[in-house]
């Protein structure tokens, strides 16, 4: 396969629209152009791997190579050992990060299973919905809708094919040189027409007006996209939910420790003794997301690393706060993108790292 493929897949499911403002994410060293054969992916790239690169195509990381401002590439730095590596063995390296924190089936939902939280949503919601309405006649009424369906469109919660029709007169009037479906050239036609009403997430917009445009029998398709102003997106960084029965704090900390892999967390504060069922979770570092996890009634959060203020904060508020470590949460990545990507390519080598 190609590496265009293989990023093209990463990008469908963890959309680069969900990716933070201050964020680097994306093709961060080489091309995408050309065979992808072997992959290594890793939560960063690091000086031990490049021994491996000969060979490998294509480097997927968690965080981004390049983050700060180059100022000077020099090959004495570890930087600099790393840039010259992945040129020299023409591998390309490209980083997930925040959208893979932020999409649906990605980081966060993986850790909010391992708790076994129910009716997660994000703490902050990530990515723009889109309306999309569309003006056509009752009988493509039908595949117009499943063209949109089939292209991710009406899509809320857990619920698919969401849409809303009215019926209506639509008119026009062909001028010379149309190819009208219906009507003649210099008649102005009132015709019966469905108005077709559907959501659409940001990142799926360009995708279902094409194939809503090749499902549409006319020449000249009226439609409209407007950007809502609510969100109920399924994105996003950090989750809550709730446990289907109160666990004690202590209990469940632990228990998700084991999960990570971990003999038991790296800190804890707060009570621990009490039983819980409102549970927050983030991957990495989550201090800015204490305020959501307050507003979401949570009395535990789960995370990789937060400030000492921010800590200090959500105690005072009654918030129980264990911390794992920023790597030891985001490790999952690692197994995760290896498994979708030798699910997805059975021909393709991919190695851990
Ligand atoms: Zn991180």
């Amino acid at each position: 396969m190609q590496r265009l493929e293989v990023v093209g897949y990463l990008e469908e499911r963890f959309p680069r629209v969900l990716a933070e403002e201050w964020d680097r994410t994306g093709l961060q060293v080489g091309t995408l152009q050309g065979p992808c054969r072997r992959v290594l992916v890793a939560l960063d790239l690091a000086l031990a791997h490049l021994p491996l690169l000969v060979g490998v195509d294509l480097v997927v990381v968690h965080h981004p190579l390049l983050f700060q401002p180059l100022e000077a590439v020099r090959p004495e730095t570890p930087l600099g050992q790393k840039l010259r590596a992945l040129l020299a063995a023409g591998t390309a390296l490209y980083a997930l990060h925040t959208p893979y924190d932020a999409a649906q089936g990605g980081l966060n939902d993986l850790l909010a299973a391992h708790l076994g939280l129910q009716g997660t949503r994000p703490l902050r919601p990530r990515g723009r919905l889109f309306k999309l309405v569309v003006y056509v006649p009752p009988s493509h009424e039908e595949a117009v809708a499943q063209a949109l369906f089939r292209a991710g469109a009406g899509k809320i919660g857990k619920y698919g094919h969401c849409s809303f029709r009215t019926r209506g007169t639509g008119t026009f009037l062909p001028e010379e040189g149309a190819q009208p479906f219906l009507g003649a050239v210099g008649r102005e036609e009132h015709v019966e027409e469905v108005r077709l009403e559907t959501i659409v997430p940001e990142e799926r917009v360009e995708g279902a007006v094409q194939a809503m445009l090749e499902a549409h029998p006319y020449e000249e398709v009226a439609y409209d996209v407007y950007p809502l102003a609510h969100r109920v997106g399924f994105h996003g960084l950090g989750r809550v939910g709730t446990l289907p029965a109160p666990v004690p704090a202590a209990a469940l900390v632990q228990t998700f420790a084991e999960r990570l892999g971990m003999e038991g967390p790296k800190a804890v504060f707060g009570p621990t003794e009490r039983a819980v069922t409102r549970v927050a979770v983030c991957g990495g570092s989550a201090g800015d997301l204490v305020p959501a996890a307050l507003q979401a009634q949570a009395e535990l959060l789960l995370a990789g690393e937060m400030g000492y203020h921010r800590v200090q904060e959500a105690v005072e508020a009654g918030l129980t706060v264990a911390l794992f470590g920023h790597a030891e949460t985001e490790r999952p990545f690692v197994g995760h993108v290896a498994q979708l990507l030798r699910e997805r390519f059975p021909g393709l080598e991919v190695i851990q790292g």
